[in-house]
């Protein structure tokens, strides 16, 4: 999505702190999290083990970045998968995937010698929307598998998973998944409000060095509507013009030409879409 390019920059753990704005969500997140962190009173009080956690929200507003730092938060090895990577024409093939992929967990945490392990999957829609009746679909068996593994998941089971799901399309999830002892925890993650856009910015600011004269307030009025990972183009086009201007700092015209380009990138994705 829009956030490729921002995406292979991050280190694989990052804290919550370099997460911009999202405020309510990061709360959320570090509270569910809890169980995790005070195992020894999780297991007094014989609160049943949390095993999903469901991000919802638009695309490039930060919830592969909340996987990442959930793991780091808890002592986690974390590992990633996308749902279109489980879509295949042979039957089987997508179940067998997603037991490799618990056993990878297994294996990484074994080897690193840790209780936990965060796995995180993107775009869950693709194999856990609805099934239609009695319409067999090809990934059926991808799904079962997923809530198979989860239901395997105890208390005493080591290590400990925890699974977070992304997806910007709720609705189209299949109730079993949502059940609870599966996902039964959700965290919406919206766009960013001005104050959260500021604090994006200033993030991504961090590595270039901004004329005086820059007011990154200004720009965060005028980024209605903008995602986390657009923003992050904001300043990464900033400074490529600043590069083609042969300045040595990135200038409140450049951000501002940024913008534009920003706002029209996605215009003619979405007319090449279409
Ligand atoms: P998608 O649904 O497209 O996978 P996502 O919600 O998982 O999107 P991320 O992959 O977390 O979004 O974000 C993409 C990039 O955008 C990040 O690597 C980061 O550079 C930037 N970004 C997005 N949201 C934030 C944020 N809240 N704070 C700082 N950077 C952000």
């Amino acid at each position: 999505g829009a956030g490729t390019r921002g995406k292979s920059r991050q280190p694989s753990y990052l804290s919550f702190d370099q997460i911009g704005g999202q405020e309510r969500a990061k709360k959320e997140l570090v509270e569910a999290l809890d169980f995790l962190v005070k195992q020894e009173e999780t297991k007094k009080l014989g609160i049943r083990p949390l095993k999903g956690i469901l991000l919802t929200g638009p695309p490039g507003t930060g919830k592969t970045l909340m996987a990442k730092a959930a793991a780091h938060h808890t002592n986690s090895v974390y590992i990633a998968a996308s749902g279109s990577e489980f879509v295949e024409m042979y039957v089987g093939v997508g179940a067998s995937r997603i037991r490799t992929l618990f056993q990878e967990a297994r294996t990484k945490a074994q080897k690193e010698n840790k209780e936990n392990a965060v796995i995180f999957i993107d775009e869950i829609d693709v194999i856990g929307g609805k099934r239609d009746g009695g319409q067999q679909r090809e990934y059926d068996q991808t799904l079962n598998q997923l809530l198979t593994e989860m239901d395997g998941i105890h208390t005493n089971t080591t290590p400990r998973i925890l699974i977070i799901a992304a997806t910007n399309r709720k609705e189209m999830l299949d109730p079993a998944l949502l059940r609870p002892g599966r996902f039964d925890r959700h965290i919406d993650v919206e766009l960013p409000d001005k104050k959260g856009r500021l604090s994006i910015l200033n993030i991504h600011a961090q590595n270039k060095p901004l004329d005086e004269a820059a007011d990154l307030e200004k720009i965060a009025e005028q980024t209605f509507g903008f995602s986390g990972a657009q923003l992050e183009s904001v300043l990464n086009e900033a400074a490529i013009y600043a590069l083609r201007g042969q300045q040595e700092t990135v200038m409140q015209k450049d951000l501002l030409a940024a913008i534009d380009k920003v706002m029209m990138g996605e215009q003619t994705d979405r007319e090449a879409t279409q």
